[in-house]
Order: structure tokens, then C-alpha cells, then sequence
């Protein structure tokens, strides 16, 4: 029965039973007109996600990692420099995928509790007179500590610096989920995974590059072939694909953007605060501190908790997985045995997280932490009865109620 529980990593996430329905389709041709057609329509959806007009998007049968490596390879050279931010997991391997690739790269080592720093980026920008450095690499949403960057602080401090490096963003974890404003904000590439805000199995890596990283393809000489974009550009406008598409995984794409789109993509914001507040709420009642520092940075699609000293925060998510069957993320990098995550992106609606909850109060009292029964389960509860926003996507289980008096 373990399968009818939800998942709290942050991602893979829940998948709708619509798109898992979806996804059992029989093949189509990915050289018949039908595949063909479906393509531009995908990509203008994508856009209106990602709230860009001008931006041209790929679509790779990869993951977040290949997207990263796509934005990589097609618009740097080998030892180009790139200025990257690092706290966290992610932002870790990015930066290190960039050392692979023989980039230079310049570190900007952060607190692992906070965001990338605006005013680092700034002072390391001004000092490149020679304007060496090509990108600035920023991981909007790091997953392994639950803290979301400020990309329009990081654009202003690029601004300012008077640099035109370009402005990379892993949005693997917040795209789909959290505001995302690719043209207002100046993001230059953004690069998306499907498993996380899209509600889809891993397998393609979404890539929105703006005119100027389009036209940094032109003169990049790193080595790429499967993600060669230029290829793929060209492939994809003669109607299609440089190599075997993911078709069912495609078609599903199509269809969770118009679940994201019809719910509207501020609201799917505004629901994913809502969740993640309740969240926060019940942390608060447990007397636990969350891994952000600052909770005006707290990530709205995870939430990192540090388990009391003494504690091993891998024993509580396995005490929660085998004595209850449900999943929460582990502690990763400086994290691990220090902090479990719950992950509340994507398909996830107020009463599912009022389970989670209750779920992991239950393995902590198991494993003696000093709380009080329910405690976190009620916090939630009274944010949920008295700020509903409406906590589900369009057409499953919409809650529309007017909020009640606290
Ligand atoms: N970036 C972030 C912020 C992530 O959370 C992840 C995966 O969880 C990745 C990149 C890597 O993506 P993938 O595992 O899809 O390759």
C-alpha cells in the first residue's frame, strides 16, 4: 500500500494521474506531420511558463545535469571564465561540471544557510576590467538547503557592475513552481528539469536561451554533440528531431504546462507559498530551526530542517520511510545526518501536506525528538483553514473556499 502515499522529496515529484494516463499512449511517428506540428505549440507554452517572449527553448531527452552542461558547452570556450556562487549541493556541481569542461572558474564561496551574494557578484564583476568573466552561474532554487536566490538583485548587481557576462540560471527547482520572470528579470539562459514543477518522470532537460546567449553559440568552441542546440534548432524548425525524441514524455509536457497554464502561473506561485508556509508554521511548533538563515529566502518548494544536535537526520527519514512508506529528502553535502527536507512542489494539495506532517511528527516522536504531538500538524492546519488561496492544480480537487476568520 506504500504506493498510495505521496512523495516529500523535491522531485521527483507526485505525477497526476491525468499525465500518468497520458504517458500510456501508443507511439507516434517523430517524423510524421502530427509530431511535427506539436513542437511550436510546445515551445510557445514553455514560454508563457517562463514568462518570455523572446526566448527560444529546447527540449533535450536528458535531465537538469544535461541541461546544464547544454547551457555550458554552446555558448562558452574552453578557458572562458564564469563566476558562480557556491552553497549548496547544486550550485556545487555545476561549478564543478564547469571545471570538467576546462572552464576557469571563478568561486564565490556563500554560507550554505543563505543565497547566492548580489554584492559579491558585483564587487568580482567591477574587478574584470577586461571583462574575462563570460557568465554568472545562479542556482535560483538550491534544493539541498531550501534557499532561493534573488535573481532580480543578482541582474541589478550585474547592471551596476557595467559587465555583460551572461546571466545563467539553474531553475530546476523553482521553474514551474515558484515566480520565475526570465525577460523582466534579464535571464539570459534558464535551464529546467520535467520531474520537479512540470509533475513529470525525469527524462528531459528544458533550456531557454535569450537572444544574446543565442548568439554566444556562434562563436563557443567547447565540444558538444548530443547537445549541440544549433543542431537541434535546425532539426526541430525542418519539423524534427536530431535523434530519437521522447515522444510520450513530450506529449505530457504539452499537457502538464496546460495544467499549469489553466490554474495560471502566478496562482500556481501563490499555491506553492501557501503550502510551503503551512510548512514552515508547523517547523516553528516543533521548535526546529529551518536550514535558511533569512526566511525572506526560504525556498517555497522545499524546506530543509535541522534536526536537534544529537540527532541523525538520516535515521529520521528512514524511521519515516520503513515504519510509515513515505519518502522526505536527505541531508545532502554539509547537510547529511544534519537536516531532512520535505519536499511540496508540484502536485501537492493542502491536505497532502497536512500527511507529510503528521507523518514525519510521528517518526520524530518515535525516535524521541522533544516535540509535542501535533503540534506542526496544527500550526499548519490554522494557516490552512484561515489563508486559503486555493491549493490545487485546475481541474483535480479545487479549493476555492473563502478564507475563514482565524
Ligand atoms: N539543479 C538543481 C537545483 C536540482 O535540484 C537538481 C536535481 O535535483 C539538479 C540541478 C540536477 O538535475 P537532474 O537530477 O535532473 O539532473
Amino acid at each position: 500500500m506504500r504506493d498510495a502515499n505521496p512523495v516529500f522529496i523535491p522531485g521527483p515529484t507526485n505525477i497526476p494521474p491525468q499525465v500518468l494516463r497520458l504517458m500510456s499512449q501508443p507511439t507516434v511517428d517523430h517524423r510524421s506531420a502530427e509530431f511535427a506540428q506539436q513542437m511550436p505549440e510546445l515551445m510557445n507554452k514553455l514560454r508563457r511558463v517562463l514568462k518570455t517572449e523572446a526566448a527560444k527553448v529546447f527540449i533535450f531527452p536528458s535531465t537538469g545535469t544535461g541541461g546544464w552542461e547544454a547551457a555550458i558547452a554552446n555558448t562558452l570556450s574552453r578557458g572562458d571564465r564564469v563566476l558562480a556562487c557556491r552553497h549548496g549541493v547544486f550550485s556545487d556541481k555545476w561549478i564543478r561540471l564547469c571545471q570538467n569542461f576546462g572552464l576557469d572558474v571563478d568561486v564565490i564561496e556563500c554560507d550554505w544557510r543563505g543565497p547566492a551574494d548580489p554584492s559579491q557578484i558585483e564587487a568580482r564583476l567591477a574587478a574584470d576590467t577586461q571583462s574575462k568573466i563570460k557568465a554568472v552561474l545562479v542556482t535560483h532554487n538550491e534544493t539541498a538547503t531550501g534557499v532561493r536566490s534573488d535573481l532580480p538583485a543578482i541582474r541589478h548587481s550585474i547592471n551596476q557592475a557595467g559587465h555583460d557576462a551572461l546571466l545563467m540560471v539553474d531553475g530546476v527547482s523553482s521553474i514551474a513552481s515558484m515566480e520565475f520572470e526570465m525577460d523582466s528579470w534579464g535571464i539570459d539562459i534558464a535551464v529546467t528539469g520535467s520531474q520537479k514543477g512540470f509533475m513529470l518522470p525525469a527524462g528531459l532537460a528544458i533550456i531557454a536561451m535569450s537572444e544574446r546567449a543565442i548568439a554566444a553559440t556562434y562563436s563557443a568552441d567547447l565540444p558538444k554533440f548530443f547537445f549541440d542546440l544549433r543542431q537541434m534548432d535546425e532539426a526541430v524548425a525542418a519539423g524534427g528531431y536530431p535523434y530519437t525524441p521522447a515522444t510520450q514524455l513530450l506529449s505530457a509536457l504539452s499537457f502538464s504546462c496546460d495544467l499549469l497554464l489553466n490554474e495560471g502561473i502566478d496562482r500556481v506561485a501563490q499555491r506553492h507559498f501557501h503550502i510551503a508556509e503551512g510548512v514552515r508554521l508547523a517547523v516553528a511548533a516543533w521548535g526546529l530551526e529551518i536550514c535558511a538563515g533569512d526566511s525572506h529566502f526560504a525556498s517555497d518548494t522545499v524546506t530543509a530542517i535541522m534536526v536537534p544536535p544529537g540527532f541523525d537526520s538520516n535515521k529520521l527519514t528512514q524511521r519515516a520511510y520503513e515504519r510509515y512508506g513515505v519518502s522526505f529528502g536527505v541531508g545532502l553535502g554539509q547537510m547529511a545526518g544534519k537536516a531532512f527536507r520535505i519536499g511540496h512542489l508540484g502536485q501537492l494539495t493542502e491536505v497532502q501536506a497536512l500527511s507529510g506532517l503528521a507523518t514525519i511528527e510521528m517518526a520524530m516522536l518515535d525516535l524521541g525528538y522533544s516535540i509535542k504531538a501535533g503540534s506542526g500538524v496544527a500550526a499548519a492546519q490554522n494557516w490552512y483553514r484561515t489563508s486559503c488561496v486555493g491549493t490545487s492544480l485546475s481541474n483535480i480537487n479545487i479549493c476555492e473556499q473563502e478564507a475563514v476568520p482565524a
